[in-house]
C-alpha cells in the first residue's frame, strides 16, 4: 500500500482556503457558512453562472435518457450544436472534445493535416507568440512557450516557433518553407488581458494568405460571448481559417470544440483523428442549452452594455488609486485591473470583502463573471473593490510613511 499522506490529490494547485458547497448565479456558498461574489467565473467557464436552471434542466433530462454511446454511432445533439456554431462564426466544419488543451491539439493536427494533403508535408511549423497560453498537454506547451510549464518534461515538442508579442520584424523571421500556420489568441487571457491590435491581426491574417499558412485562434478564453461578440474576432472582422473554443462553451460542463473552414479541415478524414469522450451527449445537451441563451436575440447587445458599465467604474477606481492600481485592461467581461501593487494583494483584500477574482500574468487580476450578470450585481463587486483597493491604498500610505 502507499505510503499514507495528509491529501491524496497531486500537490500540483496551490489551492485558497475555501471549499464551496452549492452555487447560484453568481453566489458561492462554503461548505463553512460564508457566501462569495464569484468574480473568477471557474475561470471564464461558468459563462451563465452556477445552476443555471436551463442548464440544470437540459443536463438532468438527458442523464434520464442517454449518457455515452462513443462516436461509433451518430450522437445526439452533436449535428445541431455544430450547426449552430457553424452558423454563428465563419467556420463549416466542427470536432468536438472535452477540454481546451485537446481542442488546441486538433487545430494543431488540422494545419499540420491540411499542409500535409496540399502538396506541402514539409510544412509543420507553427509561429506563436510569447506570453500565450495554450493548454498543458505536452504539444501546447511547446506552442505557449513558456519555460516554467516546459522544465522536467523531456524534449520540448518539435515545431513552435515563438516571437515576440506583437513584433512584425520578428514575425515575418519567423516564417520559413516549413511554415504552415499562425497561432494566436485574439486577447490573450492568461498572459494578462494583452488584446492584440486589430492591425496585426490583419498582417497575420495577410502574411498567411500571401505564405499559403492557415490562421489559428485560440479563443478557448475569448470565446462564446466572454467578449461581448459571440467569438472575440468579429470585433477585428479579421477571421481565422481555424478556431480552437473551450471554457465557456459547456457553462461548466467539459466541453470543447475545433471549428474550421471546410477547405482547412479537408486532410481530417476518417480515421485520421477521434476522442472517446469528445461529443458526448450530455455535453451536447448542456451545449446546445448555452448557446439557447447566449444566441438568443439581445443577449450579447446587454453583455456589452454591462461590460460598459464594469469598464468606466472599474476606470474611475483606477484613476482615484494611482497608488494601488495602474490601467484598466480587456474587452467585454474578460477585463482585468494591471496592478502598480503585487497582484495577490489584492485577490487576497477582496476575499476578506468576500469577493472572488483570478490572477492573471503581467501582475493583472482578472474579473470573469458570468455573461448574465446583473447591473445591481456589478454594483455589488463595485462596492467590494472599492474597499478592497482602499484598504490596499491604506496600507501603501502606511508604509511609505514608516
Ligand atoms: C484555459 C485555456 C486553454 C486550455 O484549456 P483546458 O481546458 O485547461 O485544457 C487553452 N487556451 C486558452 C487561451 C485558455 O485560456
Amino acid at each position: 500500500m502507499a505510503e499514507f499522506h495528509d491529501n491524496p490529490l497531486f500537490a500540483t494547485f496551490a489551492r485558497a482556503d475555501i471549499r464551496v458547497e452549492r452555487g447560484e448565479g453568481v453566489w458561492l456558498h462554503t461548505s463553512d457558512g460564508r457566501t462569495f461574489l464569484d468574480f473568477t467565473g471557474g475561470i471564464a467557464v461558468n459563462s451563465l453562472g452556477h445552476a443555471h436552471p436551463h442548464l440544470v434542466a437540459a443536463l438532468t433530462e438527458q442523464a434520464g435518457k442517454l449518457w455515452h454511446t462513443s462516436n461509433l454511432f451518430h450522437v445526439p445533439g452533436q449535428e445541431t450544436l455544430g450547426q449552430r456554431l457553424v452558423e454563428a462564426s465563419f467556420a463549416d466544419k466542427v470536432f468536438f472534445t472535452n477540454s481546451g488543451a485537446e481542442a488546441l491539439e486538433c487545430a494543431i493536427k488540422t494545419a499540420r493535416r491540411y499542409q500535409y494533403v496540399s502538396g506541402h508535408p514539409e510544412r509543420f511549423r507553427i509561429v506563436t507568440f510569447e506570453g500565450a497560453f495554450h493548454g498543458r498537454t505536452l504539444a501546447t506547451i511547446a506552442a505557449g512557450g513558456q519555460a516554467k510549464y516546459l522544465e522536467g518534461f523531456g524534449p520540448k515538442v518539435e515545431g513552435f516557433d515563438q516571437v515576440p508579442f506583437g513584433d512584425e520584424a520578428a514575425l515575418r523571421a519567423a516564417i520559413g518553407p516549413e511554415t504552415a500556420a499562425i497561432l494566436i489568441e485574439p486577447i490573450q487571457g492568461e498572459g494578462g488581458i494583452r488584446t492584440v491590435e486589430t492591425g496585426f491581426l490583419k498582417l497575420l491574417r495577410q502574411l498567411c494568405d500571401e505564405h499559403g499558412l492557415l490562421l489559428v485562434y485560440d479563443e478557448v478564453q475569448t470565446g462564446v460571448g466572454r467578449t461581448g461578440r459571440f467569438y472575440a474576432y468579429e470585433n477585428s472582422g479579421v477571421a481565422p481559417d481555424i478556431l480552437a473554443s473551450a471554457k465557456g462553451i459547456g457553462g461548466g460542463f467539459p466541453l470543447g470544440a475545433c471549428l474550421a473552414t471546410a477547405e482547412a479541415a479537408k486532410g481530417m478524414t476518417p480515421g485520421t483523428h477521434g476522442t472517446t469522450f469528445g461529443g458526448n451527449p450530455l455535453a451536447m445537451a448542456v451545449g446546445n442549452a448555452v448557446l439557447d441563451v447566449v444566441l438568443a436575440d439581445g443577449f450579447l447587445e446587454e453583455v456589452r452594455r454591462n461590460a460598459l458599465l464594469f469598464k468606466q467604474s472599474l476606470a474611475s477606481l483606477a484613476d482615484r488609486y494611482p497608488d494601488v492600481v495602474a490601467e484598466v485592461r480587456g474587452e467585454g467581461l474578460l477585463i482585468g485591473l494591471k496592478m502598480v501593487v503585487p497582484n495577490t494583494q489584492l485577490i487576497e483584500a477582496l476575499r476578506k470583502h468576500a469577493m472572488l477574482a483570478a490572477p492573471a500574468g503581467d501582475n493583472v487580476v482578472r474579473f470573469l463573471p458570468p455573461l448574465n450578470v446583473k447591473e445591481a450585481e456589478i454594483r455589488e463587486a463595485m462596492g467590494r473593490l472599492e474597499a478592497a483597493v482602499a484598504d490596499l491604498s491604506q496600507s501603501q500610505s502606511e508604509s511609505s510613511a514608516a
